[in-house]
């Protein structure tokens, strides 16, 4: 597992809006750390510079000290896996095995191995028995945990989650959680969920307005507020 370092980050969309002002930001590896912080904050903004999918305007953003850069972006994607709010983002094929199977066969992955792969994912979300479903019959809470599938598949170093329990019933909320805490990789989850914050991630960083305004033990900023 890789560190992710982030250093002076400042972006602005085209159309001028400041989105992140000076963001400095070391995750070690194996740390699990909840990003809070308003609306409009910026923290979309700053998941997807993780992969390049946004590039700076200034400043470095770095994973296990390979700079995310156009020549890099392709190790970087193997690195950084990023789980989507909206799991049908991450859905789009007639099964529950080939949406798994899509990002390693990108990365060159076939035959056993991929089989390999796809089955350990699907098990590790607890939803082995479902490969052979189409994602549009199963229920959210499903579909989010098949999303989050579709990225371990690709065994990625660094797990980015954004806002990985809104619209989850209780229980599909809980089992996420246990699955999250199961897998044992650096972690960074966007949330609005101080609960779920304080139970998966032992440290928080609080952006307001495209800055970092907190940094540290969950359970010390949650009774701060
Ligand atoms: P969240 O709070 O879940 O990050 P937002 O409401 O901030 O969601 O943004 C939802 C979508 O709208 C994002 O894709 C974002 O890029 C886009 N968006 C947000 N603000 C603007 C804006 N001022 N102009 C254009 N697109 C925007
Ligand atoms: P958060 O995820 O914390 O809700 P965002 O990263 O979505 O915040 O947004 C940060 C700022 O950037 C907000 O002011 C938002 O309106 C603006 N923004 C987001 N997406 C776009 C976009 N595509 N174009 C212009 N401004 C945007």
């Amino acid at each position: 597992t890789a560190s992710l370092e982030v250093t002076g980050l400042d972006f602005a969309y085209p159309d001028g809006t400041p989105a992140l002002r000076g963001v400095d930001l070391r995750i070690d590896p194996g740390e699990r750390v909840a990003l809070l912080g308003p609306n409009g904050a910026g923290k979309t903004t700053f998941v997807l510079q993780l992969n390049g999918i946004l590039t700076p305007t200034a400043g470095t953003v770095a994973v296990g000290g390979l700079p995310v850069r156009k020549p890099n972006l392709q190790e970087i994607r193997r690195r950084v896996g990023i789980v989507f709010q909206d799991p049908d983002d991450q859905l789009f094929m007639p099964t529950v095995r080939e949406d798994v199977a899509f990002g390693p066969a990108n990365f060159g992955v076939t035959g056993a191995e991929l089989t390999a792969r796809v089955d350990a994912a699907l098990a590790e979300v607890g939803m082995a028995g479902h490969a052979d479903r189409s994602p549009l019959h199963l229920s959210g809470g499903q579909r989010r945990r098949v999303a989050l599938a579709t990225v371990l598949a690709c065994d990625p170093e660094i797990l980015v989650l954004d806002e990985p329990s809104s619209n989850l019933d209780p229980v599909a909320r809980r089992e996420l959680a246990e699955t999250l805490l199961r897998l044992d990789r650096t972690l960074l989850m966007v949330t609005h969920d101080l609960p779920y914050a304080l139970q998966l991630c032992p440290r928080s960083v609080v952006v307001d307005d495209g800055r970092v305004v907190a940094d540290g033990p969950t359970r010390d900023l949650l009774a701060d507020a």
